[in-house]
């Protein structure tokens, strides 16, 4: 059986209807750049995250423009920290380079691999500018913590969270909860476009109308710069295709964790694979991980979108990758989020940290494998995906 990581072709064909309709649409119009379709998805993604009225929505080329954004309003640069994840996708650290400022790595905790409030308590000093959690995988990070530590220390939270858009925290859509937060529209996400681009939402005014003029070369007024901005435009089309999509979201969403109740139903039944319990550890107490040989993804906070379903396989170096080998000569696509933590990169070797500094993550990039989960994913694929996986773990 052929299992595809991701399958586009499976897509609802009245979307791709709609699609072709939204094309046509912003074609007639000659209407490409900015214009009345951004600035709709803008209202719409308002909305949807935190209601109209109480945060902006600005629409941007990408999730990584848009940390890179976010980072430049509040003028970070050279001498400047940023403390962020080590075991994430590389904008988010890039990005922090990118402004000259230092991206200083801290671990993530084993539960739900987010950012560990008590690493970042460490790693606070005065040149720290702003903190930088994720909400890996689609989970919300614990933010609870994240907050306190930040309000207590003055310093302000811009959010990753280019993987989960719609993904809560106690009841309110992360990527509002800081004073900005970073959404991606790449084609992988759940809310993907045919194409790049990105969000960056605020709840403070003043700092929206900055960031639009960042934007577009740090003008608000045509040909008066009054900062050093940048094209981070969203395109008219994407704006339009994503537009289309946005009322799926939570239908799609919905999919993606009843592929995940499927895949956890399976391996728990297996009896070789535990999910973590407890309170997250980012709130409180330390929690034991259970010996098994194969640990689920655990929602820590009530709400994952299952962007990626990531289990973590336990056993001696190469272990995961032959799991993976085995599941690719069986025609299951997997993939590795990801296979060396940033403080480890080569071009953050000026940094100078060594192997075993930020153990969780330097384990996590050894361990950790994402199966198929995207939303037409079909039940007969789960069950031969997980079949797969147990019959190389039990040989
Ligand atoms: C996808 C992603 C980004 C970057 O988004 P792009 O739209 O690809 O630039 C940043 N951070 C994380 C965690 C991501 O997964």
């Amino acid at each position: 059986m052929k299992v595809p990581l991701l399958d586009f072709s499976r897509q609802d064909p009245a979307l791709n209807d709609e699609l072709r309709a939204a094309f046509e649409r912003v074609f007639a119009s000659g209407h490409f750049i900015m214009g009345p379709e951004v600035e709709g998805l803008e209202r719409e993604c308002a909305s949807y995250l935190g209601g109209l009225g109480q945060i902006e929505a600005i629409g941007v080329s990408s999730g990584t423009d848009a940390i890179l954004l976010a980072l430049m309003a509040l003028g970070i640069g050279p001498g400047d920290e940023v403390i962020c994840p080590a075991y994430t996708f590389f904008a988010t650290a890039g990005c922090v380079a990118r402004t000259g400022a230092t991206p200083v790595f801290a671990d993530v905790l084993p539960c739900c691999f987010n950012l560990d409030p008590a690493q970042v308590a460490a790693r606070i000093t005065p040149k720290t500018k702003a903190i930088l959690p994720v909400h890996l995988y689609g989970q919300a990070a614990p933010m609870g913590a994240l907050l306190d530590l930040a309000a207590r220390h003055r310093i302000p939270i811009i959010e990753d969270a280019a993987q989960a858009i719609g993904a809560q925290f106690e009841g309110r859509a992360v990527g509002t909860l800081g004073l900005m937060g970073c959404f991606s529209f790449f084609p992988t996400k759940n809310l993907g476009a045919l194409g790049d681009g990105g969000l960056l939402v605020t709840p403070d005014r003043a700092l929206a109308k900055r960031l639009r003029a960042l934007r577009n070369h740090g003008m608000h007024v045509k040909y008066h710069h009054e900062a050093v901005g940048g094209n981070f435009r969203l395109d008219a089309l994407q704006a339009a295709f994503l537009r289309v999509k946005l009322p799926r979201l939570d239908a799609a969403h919905a999919a993606r964790r009843r592929n995940a109740a499927h895949y956890d139903r399976l391996f728990l039944e297996s009896g070789l694979a535990a999910k973590v319990e407890g309170p997250c550890q980012g709130e409180g107490k330390p929690l034991a991980l259970p010996a098994s040989p194969i640990l689920l993804p655990r929602a820590c906070g009530e709400s994952h979108i299952y962007n990626q379903y990531v289990i973590r396989i336990r056993g001696k170096q190469g272990h995961r990758d032959a799991v993976r080998q085995h599941l690719a000569e069986n025609g299951v696509m997997t993939e590795i989020y990801y296979p060396i933590p940033l403080h480890l990169q080569e071009c953050f070797a000026p940094l100078g940290y060594r192997p075993g500094s930020l153990p969780v993550s330097e384990a996590l990039a050894q361990e950790t494998l994402a199966l198929p989960i995207f939303p037409e994913l079909r039940p007969e694929e789960i069950d031969f995906a997980v079949k797969t996986v147990l019959g190389f773990i039990k040989s």
